[in-house]
């Protein structure tokens, strides 16, 4: 998954290693699913022949990518996973310091939206509208990782465990515990904590993950409107809900959205809440923050 993966399990020995050894396996098994960079994964098959005809998934890559459709609808298009083109096409603008040019932005914008999927629920199968299309689940797959880390060690009788897959987190116990929001500017300080409680806190931001061309600094997400890396007031934003993959796609759509349509989108969530950091009137930090009471310090 190209990103770290700590796992703290509290038990008795030597069933706590055992959890933890069961868990990182299920993380592999996710990724061999998962990712576009294994030749022989639900993604690669997908990607490779998914505008020639409907492509059969198995069961939970299907699922996956029907969740990631859902996402993509109730975000207004600001989380989709058929990004693939346009994450391509800047990661090879990065290693050639060359920003592309206006005819292959507009040629990339051809090759994204979600409304190009097309999902047959009685097959299990899934076809690209358009040619040149790619899937890419980066900001999706790691949530559901977590999700499924958490359900094993669950199965495994763990009941207090610290989860961190690339900075999603899952705070498995039944007391709250303590944790630090990064300040997007000043990033070994902590501008806020909240306290979890058998749930998960994913975080986007554009302090991390940035790139530079022809001396213009970009970050990761991609607003799949224009197929450029997303400008955004907001500084980091972090999702909390029981569901990781919900949190992890979230926080990207909120991070796209901007401050005022993504504090919309956290404000319609029963099963979710956040805080969005973001830079108010004279680029001033402020602090936007949802979460019921009994979550915040
Ligand atoms: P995350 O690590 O959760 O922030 O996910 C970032 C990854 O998600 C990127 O590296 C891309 O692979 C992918 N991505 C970028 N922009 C979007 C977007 N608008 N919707 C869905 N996935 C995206
Ligand atoms: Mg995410």
């Amino acid at each position: 998954m190209d990103t770290f993966c700590s796992i703290q399990a509290e038990a008795e020995e030597p069933s706590a290693a055992a959890a933890v050894e069961k868990a990182f396996l299920e993380l592999k098994r996710i990724e061999a699913l998962f990712s576009r960079y294994i030749s022989d994964s639900q993604i690669s098959k997908l990607n490779e022949k998914g505008a020639d005809s409907p492509v059969k998934l198995n069961k939970e890559a299907f699922r996956l990518i029907a969740y990631a459709l859902q996402i993509s609808r109730m975000t207004n298009g600001a989380f989709d996973i058929t990004v693939g083109a346009a994450v391509d096409c800047w990661r090879l603008s990065q290693n050639q310091d060359c920003l592309p040019s206006t005819n292959q932005l507009q040629e990339l914008q051809t090759r994204i939206g979600f409304e190009n999927l097309h999902l047959d629920y009685t097959q299990d199968s899934v076809f690209f509208a358009k040619p040149g299309m790619y899937i890419d689940l980066g900001a999706l797959a790691k949530g559901y990782g977590l999700n499924r880390i958490i359900t094993i060690l669950k199965e495994e009788g763990i009941e207090r465990a610290l989860v961190n897959l690339g900075g999603n987190i899952y705070v498995l116990n039944m007391e709250p515990q303590i944790i630090a929001v990064r300040h997007p500017v000043f990033t070994d300080e902590a501008i806020t904590t909240v306290k979890l409680m058998n749930t998960s806190i994913s975080t986007s931001a554009n302090y991390e993950r940035c790139f530079t061309v022809e001396g213009r600094k970009f970050g990761h997400l991609i607003n799949p409107l224009t197929g450029c890396p997303a400008e955004s007031e907001i500084l980091s934003v972090s999702i909390i809900s029981s569901d990781a993959a919900f949190a992890d796609a979230l926080s990207t759509a909120v991070f796209i959205s901007g401050y005022e349509k993504g504090r919309g989108l956290l404000d319609g969530l029963e099963n979710a809440g956040g805080v969005i950091i973001y830079k108010g009137l004279q680029g001033k930090v402020e602090v936007y923050n949802n979460l019921k009471e009994n979550f915040l310090k």
